[in-house]
């Protein structure tokens, strides 16, 4: 057969079939075309459907309706990355002149956003000790409109007194935000727990593959989901199809990963505290953990997949750890099937100085781990063998 040059670019129909696929469809495309004026007017007017994909596809749509269901939120919104799902909750519900006030130890690029990006748009912000709610209330102002937090801080792994904080937000009539990247909605829901606007990195452990670059973001009133919605939307934060196919293909498993990670990290996290070379492990379950009552209390019993342990020695134990644990990523993420190790001192805190980080307890032998799905038997071994070449 065939085919005119000029008919290529015509759209060819989609084959119909009475039985569906039972795999979520990947559309790619930018663009839906309407039947007429009229039907796209409609479209516009009640926002139904789609148009253009930067305000909303169905890959997109049936990855949020997922982490909704984890969540108990309707309507959640995905966006391109962790970063633009905060960046469209600040973007969307903050004005100049409002006061937000954040955990002294949330994440690397939230903290730089707070401190370097919102004062520049006569936002002002502060940070404060969630762990301390003393602390927090005493950084709140008369203008506080939002208060942010992380369940559990990276990489330090201490648990912030989040009822205390949601009572405080409460009071003072501030938006509270978590970030539930860490704790995931396995060990804690925050929308349970007075939370205003949910936020994940789904890059992380709800995707899980270590291979598409996604944000969550959910809001409990509809007209602060509208703001923040339009501000994806406007200012581009919005995600790529494929990315969204993937992670609800990772989405699949995240319950099954989560829960083999956590009893593989909880062996972990003892067989390291016997390790020789090893000074100290955090490990939310443990009873050395400082805040362990309030883990226990708060994160349904859970300690999830992230530890942080201390060498002993500094740097050049650092370093002989690493390659000696060849077999193990050294790369700084988390969330994925392998697991990683990451190295504060020298990636997410190495913009701090010394002082700043043993004032956080992050010392040049501090390590993060984020443990994966791989045999605990074998992983177990391989970290207790890279200990115990230090000494
Ligand atoms: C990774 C991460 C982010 C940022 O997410 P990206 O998908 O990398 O933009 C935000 N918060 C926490 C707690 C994270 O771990």
């Amino acid at each position: 057969m065939t085919i005119p040059p000029k008919s290529l670019v015509r759209r060819t129909p989609w084959p119909t079939s009475v039985s569906l696929p039972v795999v979520t469809p990947l559309q790619p495309s930018v663009v839906y075309a309407s039947p007429d004026p009229d039907a796209l007017d409609a479209q516009y007017a009640d926002a139904s459907g789609f148009t253009y994909a930067r305000e909303g596809h169905p890959n997109a749509q049936v990855l949020a309706r997922k982490i909704d269901m984890l969540e108990g939120a309707t309507d959640g919104i995905i966006t391109g990355s962790g970063m633009s799902a905060i960046s469209a909750v600040f973007l969307g519900c903050l004005n100049a002149g409002d006061h937000v006030l954040g955990g002294d130890q949330l994440y690397g690029r939230t903290l730089r956003l707070m401190t370097q990006d919102l004062p520049r748009f006569g936002i002002e912000t502060s940070l404060a000790d969630p762990t301390d709610i003393a602390a927090m209330r005493a950084a709140v102002r008369p203008n506080t409109k939002m208060i942010v937090v992380e369940v559990v801080s990276n990489p330090t792994i201490r648990v912030a007194d989040m009822p205390a904080i949601a009572a405080l937000a409460a009071e003072v009539g501030a938006l509270l935000v978590v970030d539930n990247t860490f704790t995931t909605p396995r060990s804690y829901r925050p929308f349970d727990n007075g939370a205003d606007i949910v936020v994940h990195s789904v890059t992380k452990l709800l995707a899980g593959h270590s291979d598409a670059t996604l944000g969550y973001v959910a809001a409990a009133d509809p007209a602060l989901r509208t703001a923040i919605n339009d501000a994806n939307v406007t200012w581009g934060l919005t995600p790529s199809p494929f990315d969204c196919w993937l992670a609800e293909r990772g989405l699949h498993s995240f319950e099954l990963r989560f829960d083999k990670a956590e009893a593989t990290a909880t062996k972990l996290a003892d067989a390291l505290s016997n390790a020789p070379g090893v000074k100290r492990v955090i490990y939310p379950t443990r009873p050395d953990h400082p805040d362990h009552n309030r883990a226990v209390g708060l994160l349904n019993g859970r300690g999830g997949n992230m530890l942080s342990f201390e060498l002993t020695g500094g740097r050049e134990a650092a370093n002989a750890f690493t390659r000696a644990a060849s077999e193990i990523a050294f790369a700084p993420t988390l969330g994925d099937v392998g697991t990683t190790l990451s190295h504060p001192a020298s990636s997410s805190h190495r913009g701090l100085t010394p002082e700043g980080r043993i004032a956080l307890g992050i010392s040049e032998g501090f390590f993060r781990v984020s443990v994966g799905i791989e045999d605990a038997d074998l992983l177990i071994s391989e970290m207790t063998a890279a200990a115990a070449t230090l000494t």
